[in-house]
């Protein structure tokens, strides 16, 4: 057994924290207060080579690893979530089924720019009916004269306007199977297509710099060949994706925690009341005991499921492990960091209390909590419904 990472890891994860403190910090706040993607910092993340972390140099990627990604996702988000939740989602859903399920083709001409941080994409599996039940797909595709002819909506779609987004991979139903299920495919649909809509932004609790949309498709006729794999593969392909996701956001849950850590102890020693610093206090020091204790044990389940996948070894039930604890225990932490800052942590200068807006969102995108508990079951070999 080994617990450490690779030289290489390690000097990729100091690269990416050193970029996080000098040029995301001085922003996190202003970033969050204006609610815009600081496109900048995009293309200054491009320039490092995030984009394309763990795709061939190919197709325009590092050649790196799964872990090295969930390790930059983590330092980001230790400084700021939307920046970190930028990159998970660019990579994680955008580039990442266009990588696994698509032609040679189609890695040309999307994944190469994805790579370069040059363009951006977005992927589109929930509808405003329904995110859990994701078989539920309203949206259609029909084939026709060569073109696949889109109508329906998407809800809360990461990453799909921002001024670089490119394309968004949509799931429709495309027929019925024998048994009677729907038939799921899954399409790539250039943003400039018409009959394509992107919402404005939704006003979110937090994640405030990072682009959400609802998405609309009236009639969006879009070339057969940018199916993605095969006709009816759609469903198995957003479960594959989602499992590479889940322990990314995880890496994200657990460097959020880490940031409250960090956060809390600095403000503990630095904080007086009834004439000692509060950090003193045994009740304020149990607290942050527990964030670390909390911090330390998700960041080896991440690492632990990382490593799994990387190894090409079945990891659906870790990545569920993973993401369930990682992101139950920062909402833990987050909400602790702000009672060790007391007033101060419920004032918006303070790095805590975007923390705690931002945390909340870990518990709900790329399957609920309840959803990972139904797999964490199912994988045990308990009954239940089709997920
Ligand atoms: C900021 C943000 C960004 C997102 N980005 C993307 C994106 O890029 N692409 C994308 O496709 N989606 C995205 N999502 C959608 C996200 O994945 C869904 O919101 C999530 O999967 C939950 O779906 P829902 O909102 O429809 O909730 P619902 O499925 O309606 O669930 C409502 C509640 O019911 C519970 N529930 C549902 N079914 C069960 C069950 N069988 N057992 C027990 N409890 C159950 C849920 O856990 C939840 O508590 C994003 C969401 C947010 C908020």
């Amino acid at each position: 057994m080994d617990f450490d990472l690779s030289p290489e890891q390690e000097a990729f994860r100091r690269v990416v924290r050193d970029f996080a403190d000098e040029v995301v910090r001085p922003r996190a706040e202003e970033m969050d207060e204006r609610a815009e993607l600081p496109m900048d910092i995009v293309k200054q993340m491009g320039e490092l080579g995030l984009f394309g972390l763990p795709f061939p140099e190919e197709y325009g990627g590092q050649g790196s690893d799964f872990l090295t990604l969930c390790l930059a996702i983590e330092e980001l988000a230790r400084v700021d979530s939307s920046i970190a939740i930028t990159l998970e989602a660019a990579v994680g859903l955008g580039a990442n089924p266009i990588h696994r399920f698509g032609t040679q083709a189609q890695k040309e001409r999307w994944l190469v720019p994805m790579c370069r941080g040059e363009i951006l994409g977005a992927f589109g599996l929930t509808e405003p009916d329904g995110g859990s039940d994701a078989g539920a797909t309203r949206t259609t595709a029909v084939l026709e004269d060569g073109q696949w002819v889109i109508n329906g909506s998407k809800a809360f779609i990461t990453n799909a306007g921002t001024p670089i987004t490119a394309l968004v991979t949509v799931t429709a139903v495309t027929g019925k199977e024998a048994g009677g299920h729907k038939e799921i495919s899954t399409i790539i649909v250039p943003t400039d297509t018409p009959g394509y809509q992107a919402a404005k932004a939704y006003r979110k609790i937090g994640w405030h710099a990072s682009d959400t949309r609802e998405l609309s498709f009236n009639d969006c006729r879009v070339p057969e060949e940018n199916l993605l794999g095969e006709v009816g593969a759609g469903y198995k392909q957003f479960l594959q994706t989602l499992d590479d996701g889940r322990i990314a956001i995880a890496a994200l849950a657990v460097g959020l925690a880490q940031g409250c850590l960090d956060e809390s102890v600095r403000y503990a020693k630095e904080r007086h009341a009834f004439g000692r610093p509060i950090g003193a206090f045994q009740g304020l020091q149990f607290k942050i005991a527990d964030m670390r204790v909390g911090v330390e044990l998700a960041r080896l389940a991440v690492y632990r499921a990382a490593w799994l996948q990387m190894q090409g070894r079945p990891f659906k039930a870790e990545a569920s492990i993973a993401k369930l604890y990682a992101t139950e225990m920062a909402v833990t932490a987050a909400r602790d960091a702000v009672q060790v800052f007391g007033g101060y942590g419920y004032i918006e200068e303070s790095p805590v209390a975007r923390y705690y807006r931002d945390a909340k969102v870990l518990e709900i995108g790329e399957g609920t909590s309840e959803i990972q508990r139904l797999l964490i079951a199912r994988d045990l070999g308990l009954p239940g419904t089709d997920l």
